[in-house]
């Protein structure tokens, strides 16, 4: 397992982008909105690992409200797992509180599932999968 992503918070993406972008220097190598999560998704990388700036597309998105109780900033820990299932099965064993029971489909056409923060020390946790789809890219 290693460090797949790091989720930002911004309420808007061009006053990131002017940071982690234009001052920092990183580049934007993809840029996606996933309907189902309601944000809009820029990737940065850093190392192998990658900044994911996530700006809320509508209110009602999980990234509105918490900008709304905690303003910007990390919003979540991504790690990648080879087994996503396997793990799920394996936190659930656990005990732990999981988001989603079941892997969806998030940006870049990887799987992924949340873990609450609840169980993870604070940090709400990503797991990532990658696919095919996403290697071929
Ligand atoms: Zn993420």
């Amino acid at each position: 397992m290693h460090i797949e992503h790091i989720g930002i918070a911004t309420a808007k993406l061009d006053e990131a982008l002017a940071f982690w972008r234009d001052a920092l220097g990183l580049a934007v190598v993809h840029v996606e909105e996933v309907a189902e999560q309601g944000v809009r998704v820029a990737m940065l990388p850093l190392g192998e690992p990658r900044i994911e700036l996530l700006e809320p597309t509508h209110d009602a998105s999980p990234v509105a409200k918490f900008l709304a109780k905690r303003g910007p900033g990390i919003h979540h820990v991504a790690v990648r797992v080879e087994d996503i299932g396997a793990t799920l099965t394996r936190l659930k064993a656990q005990g732990a509180r999981l988001i989603d029971e079941t892997p969806r489909v998030g940006a870049a056409g990887c799987l992924v599932a949340f873990v609450h923060p609840a169980s993870a020390g604070g940090v709400l946790l990503e797991l990532v999968q990658h696919t095919s789809e996403h290697e071929a890219e």
